[in-house]
């Protein structure tokens, strides 16, 4: 029994959400709203990041779903931080050997289903600093550094601010003149590439190589690939693949699934089917007559899931889901109902008694919104089948 839902929320993922799904939601929530791409949600992405941190541990979510977010507070103190978490799931390496390292970038690219089932070579284009080729990371002439004389070689600057009658407040800010360095390079020894910065931004194209099966939220590193700064070696470039929806397979591992809709003539009688694949093939399945198929039932093609990533020889399942499609009232003359029944199997005779009640069997209106005492508990009890609102019957 789920009492609060707030991760949940923040997440975007139903509190009965799977493992895989609380991962997917975290991975695009945070690329979203990471600092570096978007620095006014920090506080969102702080919250994401408490959010993921709890569900995505089976016993810290227990404890969320008994017992809300002060359960979790009382249960622990202090958490891991947001960026902690970030690079932990998007393996941003330990921390203490990244001390001397640039930052990593983290990239997410939409990859179709297809390009997953086929593999294919992307190029991505990517803007980053390149330490400059004028003054290979010096920012001017060398040896020509001189003090700032903004903040005296101290780097910071400080402001004095009235806050209240009589009430003063010392403000203390990165020198801007020397970026917080102390020293700068005066106007005609700076460098006229980077105008000082030491690095230029410049395009990089990255070719970035889907293999044969690759998954959602598989990660492919360029090393060394990050931003260049002086005095530090590069981070990675990480590209996370994401996976589009396909309008007609979906992807459960190495094993596709698709719906199919056969007439109720087909079920019982047998039909010749095709299924484009993802490479462009056409399949032809069959079911022979007689060999009935029923509303839901589940049949699968072997080898002809996704390729296996590093044998793409081998291949998954793909399981044929099977929807009848029953004709619409009246479709035939109630002269003929006679004839039909002739050749279905017989149904079962019915025993009618004075004492039983004879009730109208209405129409369910399933669009029709209505508020009542049970819908709480009407609304746990539908989740698997997706119609929403209330139930109502209809009198006429
Ligand atoms: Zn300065
Ligand atoms: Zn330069």
């Amino acid at each position: 029994m789920v009492h609060e839902t707030g991760y949940y929320d923040l997440l975007g993922v139903s509190p009965t959400a799977s493992p895989e799904e609380i991962k997917k939601a975290y991975r695009k929530l945070a690329l979203k709203y990471h600092p570096d791409k978007n620095p006014s949600e920090g506080e969102r992405f702080k919250h994401i990041s408490q959010a993921y941190e709890v569900l995505s541990d089976a016993q810290k979510r227990d404890l969320y779903d008994q017992g809300g977010e002060q359960a979790i507070k009382e249960g622990h103190s202090g958490g891991s931080s947001p960026m902690d978490i970030f690079n932990m799931f998007f393996g941003g390496g330990g921390r203490m050997q990244r001390e001397r390292r640039g930052k990593n970038v983290v990239h997410q690219l939409g990859v179709p289903l297809e390009e997953m089932y086929n593999g294919t070579t992307r190029k991505l284009g990517l803007q980053k600093n390149f330490i400059c080729e004028k003054c290979e990371g010096i920012g001017g002439k060398k040896g020509a550094l001189e003090k700032c004389s903004s903040c005296k070689g101290k780097g910071v600057q400080i402001r004095v601010q009235q806050i209240g009658p009589g009430m003063l407040q010392q403000i203390q800010s990165m020198c801007a003149d020397c970026q917080g360095k102390g020293e700068k390079f005066n106007a005609k020894d700076r460098c006229k590439n980077c105008h000082g910065h030491k690095v230029e931004r410049k395009k990089k194209i990255l070719e970035v190589h889907i293999d044969k099966g690759m998954k959602d939220g598989q990660k492919i590193t360029f090393h060394g690939e990050g931003d260049e700064e002086p005095g530090l070696e590069p981070g990675d470039v990480i590209i996370v693949l994401d996976q589009k929806e396909h309008p007609l397979f979906q992807r459960q591992e190495d094993n596709l699934v698709m719906k199919m809709n056969i007439k109720i003539a087909e079920a019982l009688c047998g039909f010749k089917r095709t299924i484009q694949t993802l490479d462009n093939r056409t399949l032809i399945i069959s079911s022979l007559p007689g060999e009935v198929i029923k509303h839901g039932d589940i049949k699968c093609v072997q080898n002809e899931g996704m390729p296996i990533y590093k044998e793409p020889f081998d291949k998954g399942q793909l399981f044929i889901h099977f929807q009848v499609e029953f004709p619409e009232k009246g479709w035939l003359p109630e002269h003929l109902m006679f004839q039909l029944e002739r050749l279905l199997p017989p149904r079962e005779d019915v025993m009618l008694t004075d004492d039983m009640e004879e009730v109208d069997l209405c129409e369910v209106e399933a669009h029709k919104q209505q508020r009542n005492q049970s819908r709480e508990a009407y609304e746990e009890e539908e989740d698997e089948e997706g119609s929403r609102g209330g139930v109502q019957c209809q009198t006429q």
